[in-house]
């Protein structure tokens, strides 16, 4: 392929786990030119990204300076993605900063609230910028989202419980979050109250995700990322569990995600609605 016809890629967060996984899948994709690596490590700046992610160089250093990294995206021929894997203190001005610079941002870092998430839509809209915002990249829970979507229409009981390595910063997880968002907007309350709860320990039965959906947050050394969904009926349980066991399984969801927002105008949550 002709390099002015690749998808010229910033990768923000570049020296984090996810950043790393992203790094290699961008540098490896005929269709995308890798332009620029943002991290705020201070013991790795300057440092290659390709070599940090353990691929070799790929000459492009690892700056501490989002704004001129943007730079570089918009100087190709085709407008340029930012990938950001960062922390929930800095997604929000790290999204709204590549939008102004026309850059358009697919956003796998968690924590942005609903406000904020609405606040970038309205964002993206004035500036006719494509903006993706996935809170999981992994088809398999893509696919665990509709399973349940399907389920929820004949179950009136339902619990989330999502587990976590101890590094994760929020809580619960964008995608439980997701995950109970998506059934309100089925349009119905859940599990209707069977008897006068009490809780003896506070925060035992979860925090309350809109429709009256408990969700559960899990957080130990040895887990990745695990989802549950679990609906209950007399007589029976219905459990939809996904385990990502390795962050490889995010990429291709990441590499549709940098392809499809080159033709969005506007901000889309989840990618479940680019498939
Ligand atoms: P990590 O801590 O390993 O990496 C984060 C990296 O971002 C670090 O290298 C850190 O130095 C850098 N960073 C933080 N703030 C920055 C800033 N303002 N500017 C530049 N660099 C900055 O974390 P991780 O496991 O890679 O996860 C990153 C985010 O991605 C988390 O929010 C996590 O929940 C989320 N995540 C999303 C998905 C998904 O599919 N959407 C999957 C896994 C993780």
């Amino acid at each position: 392929m002709n390099e002015a016809e690749k998808i010229p890629v910033v990768v923000n967060g570049a020296a984090g786990k996810m950043g790393r996984e992203a790094i290699k899948a961008v540098s490896q994709a005929e269709d995308m030119v890798l332009v620029g690596a943002v991290d705020r490590n201070p013991s790795l700046q300057g440092l290659d990204a390709g070599e940090v992610a353990g691929i070799g160089p790929v000459e492009a250093p690892i700056l501490n300076d989002l704004q001129s990294v943007l730079v570089l995206a918009t100087q190709a021929p085709l407008q340029g993605v930012m990938v950001d894997f960062t922390h929930p203190d800095s997604v929000y001005e790290n999204t709204r900063s590549a939008i102004a610079y026309g850059v358009r941002p697919v956003v796998g870092t968690t924590g942005l609230t609903p406000k904020q998430i609405g606040e970038l839509a309205e964002f993206a809209e004035k500036a006719s910028v494509g903006c993706l915002i996935a809170p999981n990249f992994a088809i398999g829970v893509l696919l665990l989202q509709q399973a349940a979507i399907q389920a929820a229409r004949y179950f009136d009981h339902v619990e989330i419980i999502e587990l976590h390595h101890n590094q994760k910063a929020d809580a619960p997880s964008g995608t439980a979050l997701k995950t109970a968002e998506m059934l309100a907007e089925l349009g119905k309350t859940y599990n209707p109250p069977q008897v006068k709860e009490t809780e003896t320990l506070p925060g035992a039965r979860g925090g309350s995700a809109p429709e009256n959906i408990p969700v559960h947050s899990v957080r130990l050394p040895g887990l990745l990322a695990h989802q549950e969904v679990l609906f209950g009926a007399p007589g029976q349980v219905y459990t939809l569990r996904h385990d990502a066991t390795d962050r490889a399984c995010y990429m291709p969801g990441v590499l549709l995600g940098i392809r499809r927002v080159t033709q969005l105008r506007s901000l889309v949550y989840g990618l479940e609605k680019l498939l």
